[in-house]
């Protein structure tokens, strides 16, 4: 039996229509709209002959035992954001699904797959990311925080959960599910414009960036925007603005896909009659080398210090969250390289700016590699993503089995690429990607920013140079 991608964009279709509404989708994890769609996920599986079991953490697994006990882990999340896109994570699950009911036709596979749909990739209701996947890796510490985290509505997350099955003190039981795991495969939206930019279908992941995430306060001395002279104030306003100012340098002199962000300034008292008194700075730094990170967060200290000094007002520095960078497995990575050459006749190797779940299954020490499809515009976290090109891309997308239909990495697409996602080997040609109404017109021409051609050519010429040299130029989303 062959892969039948089309069937694949058929049922994400199915879902859309199942769980979404004309805002996006709304698989919000721990709703009914969420249910609804594991019970759906359960349905599509069922006849196959898959042991399917749920832990302690809400994971749903499907086992396809084989010779070995040794398994093969395909990993996607069917939660989304409320107003989501069609694609973020259940493009993961739903080609899993795919690749299971192939195995499932064939003789008993050499080694155990096993699908797993995490629970609560997205942490959209309660603010906590990778629920899931971190209590299955066993790095799940936060449980006395997670017993105080309420949502909108006041609920809190103990009594949510426990209504799904789970026992927040037991949670990391699901640790087990790794045990005897010899590889974990995640396909994704890239999320970012990288992939389109270079006009290619398919990437691959080195790894999950580095995230130092701190607030910067800088004090100065509200006084009467009217009467204090310009010499005599203390703006903390104006630390501030250079500081937002000098993180853009700082990322550009680091290079290798560092990013810095300040996502948000609060001032007080915040009046137009008013110099000033206090600035909250909310300031996001990220790059897939520790060291390299490291050194980032020192130079915005340095500045921010220096820039205090000038403005003759105080800084003051506290971290919000951190997390190192999660680096996947070399040889997986040569592999899945090698499968997307295949498929698609060039690679692209890059990392990721947001976290995901494989991240976590990294951590656990299992060997892991993503495979990025392309993004339209970069966008996932909005019914923008891919609806509005989807409807009439998918229709004129002609899915074919691939040359060789006994391959493992046999599934491609032929025709326009449907805007960046579920690429297609012939993304690169104009003229096809054309037939996709409007996408040249949309395609951003700062996708990266001041940086665009230099990158290009840069990574083109040397697509196998490893990780760092290749690395690293995406954007973040969490
Ligand atoms: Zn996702």
């Amino acid at each position: 039996m062959a892969l039948d991608p089309a069937r694949t964009v058929a049922e994400l279709r199915e879902l859309q229509e199942l769980t979404g509404d004309e805002n996006g989708a709304q698989r919000v994890a721990w709703t009914d709209t969420w249910v609804r769609a594991r019970e759906w996920l359960r349905e599509k599986l069922a006849g196959l002959p898959l042991e399917l079991e749920e832990d302690e953490a809400a994971n749903q697994w499907w086992t396809l035992r084989g010779d070995s006990e040794r398994s093969v882990l395909i990993g996607g999340h069917i939660d989304s954001v409320p107003n989501g896109g069609w694609l973020d994570g259940c493009l993961n699950v739903l080609a899993g699904v795919e690749v299971l009911r192939r195995l499932a036709e064939e003789r008993r596979p050499a080694t155990t797959v096993r699908l797993v749909n995490w629970a609560d990739e997205e942490g959209a209701r309660f603010g906590r990311s990778l629920f899931g996947s971190s209590a299955a890796a066993g790095s799940m510490a936060d449980q006395d925080e997670l017993r105080d985290r309420r949502d909108a509505e006041g609920n809190a997350l103990p009594e949510v959960v426990g209504r799904h099955g789970v026992d927040l003190d037991r949670a990391t039981e699901a640790r087990r599910q790794l045990e005897g795991a010899a590889a974990y495969l995640e396909l994704h939206i890239e999320q970012g414009p990288v992939l389109e930019s270079l006009g290619l279908p398919l990437g691959v992941v080195l790894g999950t960036f580095g995230v130092e995430r701190h607030q910067v306060t800088f004090r100065g001395q509200a006084a009467h925007a009217g009467s204090t002279p310009m010499d005599n104030r203390r703006d903390a306003l104006a630390g501030a603005a250079k500081l937002e100012l000098e993180i853009r340098e700082i990322a550009k002199r680091t290079g290798e896909g560092a990013v810095c962000t300040v996502g948000g300034v609060v001032t007080k008292p915040g009046i137009v009659t008013s110099v000033v008194e206090t600035a909250e700075c909310l300031l996001d730094q990220r790059h897939l080398d520790a060291e390299r990170l490291a050194a980032m967060l020192a130079q915005a200290k340095e500045a921010s210090e220096r820039f205090a000094a000038e403005e003759d007002v105080e800084v003051e520095w506290g971290r919000i969250w951190s997390i190192e960078p999660i680096l996947f497995d070399e040889a997986l990575i040569e592999l899945a390289d090698e499968a997307v050459r295949e498929v698609a006749g060039q690679s692209h190797r890059l990392p990721s700016g947001p976290l995901h779940d494989a991240a976590e299954v990294s951590r656990a020490g299992v060997p892991t590699v993503m495979l990025f499809v392309q993004s339209l515009r970069g966008l996932s976290h909005t019914k923008l993503s891919p609806s509005t090109w989807s409807s009439r891309c998918a229709r004129s997308t002609r899915w074919r089995r691939r040359r060789s239909p006994g391959s493992p990495h046999s599934w491609g697409a032929e025709g326009p690429a449907p805007g960046g996602s579920l690429g297609s080997a012939r993304a690169r040609s104009p003229r096809r990607r054309s037939a996709c109404p409007g996408r040249s017109a949309r395609r951003s021409p700062s996708a990266h920013g001041r940086g665009s051609s230099g990158y290009r050519s840069r990574c083109c010429r040397s697509p196998r140079r490893t990780g760092r040299s290749c690395a690293s130029r995406d954007t973040s989303r969490r």
